[in-house]
């Protein structure tokens, strides 16, 4: 993988979290709304189940309850057949009919009926004839023998709805002798579904083949005898099977009904148990919004901390991609600056080190890292830098600018100048220090240069006259303090206009140069200074030199120049080049009301009594006085 497809991957790494966390809910939702659903099918399945059930077990009943009803219906056919119909055997069957009316509980009613439709054995006084009732025509009819179900009609006997079973019987010569009649009734049939629990709005209902409702639990009153030979249960082709499972919209209450339904083998008969949706599903309803409130709340729980972290993966990348940047700015700036970069840890060792280090002290950059940041320096300046450092790392300085020697790895030492920063923590502690160093050797060369020629004389290399005033001044505010004495020898070469004149100014020049050096080689202390007063004029500064001592080493230097013997031909006062050297010297402390101006006025008056006195030689401002008295005095 390249750097930018990392680069693209990194940067969709939010949009890829968002999208997992959205599948995630989705998931979860959509593997809880499955699961309800599968429990909601569940529970529809139970019902349909236990329809069947119902459903199944009531048929058998209805199945049962008339084949009991025939096989009475048989016992009688076959006594009528056996004995005739005549009134003995009439009114012995009708005790026995009651006998077993009386003894079962579902048998509405056993009668004979003859060949003419009238009631042979009629409870009462039933006037009318059954001669045109449909059961009585078929039988009449067809010379079959099997039972007939007869469509449910209002009985005669009490105007109870019941369902008919009928069987034929014959005369001896076989012709029609009439028809034995059950009745099974609706009220019974009613009853008996009470029995079954199977719900509020629950109901069973049993129906001839043409969809007229026989009895009904709850409510059978109020059915009984409606036709619902126009529901899909009676229309629908697909549902014309013996048994099924059958949702629809119930048209007499309007409720979404779950039921099974079941067709008798043997009777016309459709057994339908149904059961109400929306009770059979209240419970599941109920924990199922409970459960999907927890899982919306788990979904919310989840988007949100899922948004949350979307949010800081998406900060955490903008503040790693402004970091980057700014990393990508300090290498720009570090690596392309020819200064050197470093970065020092608190253990003072380094972190970072540009590039630039290779030219700046000769090391490379990954040699120099690690090592102790102040090994290269110069013993003398490795106090000074070490304070710098240990104050910033106290944190009681943020920026520093020292200048030190360095070693360089081929140049020897060279002079750096580094500017320094303490770097802190998010927390403000200090971790450490960024340096930016460069080579300053040229710079301090320089200076060096500059600050030699600033007091320096060019040609003779003595203090110049600048230098001489400065240090005059000193040495007398030091005289003043310590109560010393301060010596001042002012040295003029003598004719040198006419030495210039014989031998040219170059050589007047180097003379100067010969007479300068003998000069300095008089300063034997520490603060005695040489300096050239200017042209071929010198002064001699003696710091403690009371005027003996002046005089002595103003001695040493005319009688050096003299004995140097520089040829000097057109020289009045000898044949060589000589000086005149007026000294003085004072105590600052008692001469309070003078300044360092006296001390050289009084040595160039000597210098000018020594001239006139013809030259080559010392005067003292002492002698000076004495021979000025002396001269006023003759
Ligand atoms: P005196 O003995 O009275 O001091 O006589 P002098 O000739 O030395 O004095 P003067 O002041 O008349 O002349 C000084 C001469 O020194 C004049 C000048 O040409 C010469 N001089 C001054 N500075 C320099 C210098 O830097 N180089 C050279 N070659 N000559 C210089
Ligand atoms: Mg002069
Ligand atoms: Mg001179």
């Amino acid at each position: 993988m390249n750097v930018a497809s990392q680069r693209a991957g990194w940067s969709r790494l939010p949009l890829r979290a968002a999208a997992f966390v959205v599948l995630a809910c989705v998931a979860i939702l959509g593997i809880s709304g499955w699961s309800e659903w599968s429990a909601r099918q569940t529970v529809l399945r139970g019902a349909e189940t236990e329809m069947a059930n119902v459903a199944r077990s009531l048929t058998q009943h209805a199945e049962d309850s008339l084949d009991l009803l025939d096989s009475g219906v048989v016992g009688v056919v076959s006594r009528l057949e056996m004995d005739g119909a005549d009134p003995t055997t009439i009114a012995k069957l009708k005790n026995l009919l009651e006998a077993r009316k009386k003894a079962m509980e579902r048998v509405h009613s056993l009668a004979i009926i003859d060949d003419q439709g009238n009631w042979l054995t009629a409870p009462g006084t039933i006037a009318s004839t059954l001669s045109d009732d449909a059961f009585f025509r078929y039988h009449q009819l067809s010379p079959k023998r099997e039972a007939f179900v007869g469509h449910p009609v209002k009985s005669l006997l009490d105007g109870e709805w019941v369902v008919t079973l009928s069987r034929r019987f014959n005369k001896p010569d076989g012709s029609f002798g009439g028809v034995v009649l059950a009745a099974i009734g609706s009220k019974y049939l009613s009853h008996f579904y009470e029995q079954f629990e199977i719900g509020r709005n629950s109901s069973v209902t049993l129906m001839y083949g043409d969809g007229l409702i026989i009895a009904r639990n709850p409510s059978n009153e109020k059915f009984v005898g409606r036709s619902v030979a126009d529901t899909p249960l009676f229309r629908d082709p697909s549902l014309q099977r013996p048994s099924g499972a059958y949702h629809f919209k119930s048209p007499l209450d309007g409720a979404e009904r779950v039921s099974f339904f079941k067709r008798s083998g043997h009777y016309p008969l459709v057994l339908l148990a149904t059961v109400d949706k929306e009770e059979l599903l209240a419970p599941w309803r109920a924990a199922a919004i409970s459960r999907m409130l927890y899982v919306l709340a788990l979904v919310m729980l989840i988007a949100i901390i899922g948004a949350v972290l979307v949010r800081q993966l998406q900060r955490g990348q903008r503040m790693a991609a402004a970091l980057v940047e700014k990393e990508a700015h300090f290498r720009l700036l570090a690596e392309g600056s020819s200064d050197m970069v470093t970065r020092i840890g608190l253990d003072e060792r380094l972190r970072y080190v540009s590039p630039s280090s290779n030219r700046v002290v000769g090391w490379r950059a990954n040699q120099l890292i690690g090592t102790n940041a102040l090994a290269g320096i110069h013993p003398e300046d490795v106090s000074q830098v070490q304070a710098i450092v240990d104050a910033m790392k106290r944190g009681e300085k943020d920026e520093a600018r020292v200048t030190y020697r360095n070693t360089h790895r081929q140049n020897g030492e060279v002079w750096l100048e580094s500017t320094m920063r303490v770097t802190r923590k998010d927390n403000g502690s200090v971790d450490g220090v960024v340096a930016i160093s460069r080579d300053i050797t040229e710079q301090k060369q320089l200076e060096t240069r500059l600050e030699t020629l600033a007091i320096e004389d060019s040609l003779t290399t003595l203090a110049n006259r600048r230098r001489f005033d400065e240090r005059l001044n000193e040495e007398w505010a030091r005289a003043y303090r310590d109560r010393s004495s301060l010596g001042l020898l002012m040295i003029d070469v003598d004719h040198f206009k006419a030495y210039n004149d014989e031998y040219g100014h170059p050589a007047g020049d180097a003379c100067l140069r010969v007479v300068a050096k003998i000069i300095a080689a008089e300063m034997q202390r520490v603060g005695d200074l040489a300096a050239r007063y200017g042209g071929e004029e010198f002064a001699m500064l003696l710091p403690n030199t009371d005027a003996a001592g002046c005089a002595r080493i103003g001695e040493r230097i005319r009688s050096a120049i003299h004995d140097a013997g520089l040829v000097h031909a057109s020289s009045p006062a000898a044949a060589c080049v000589t000086v005149s050297i007026g000294g003085a010297a004072c105590r600052p402390t008692f001469e309070r009301t003078a300044g360092a101006g006296s001390l050289v006025e009084a040595a160039d008056r000597a210098l000018y009594a020594a001239k006139d006195a013809g030259r080559d030689r010392l005067m003292m401002s002492g002698e000076v006085t004495t021979l000025l008295a002396r001269a006023s005095g003759q």
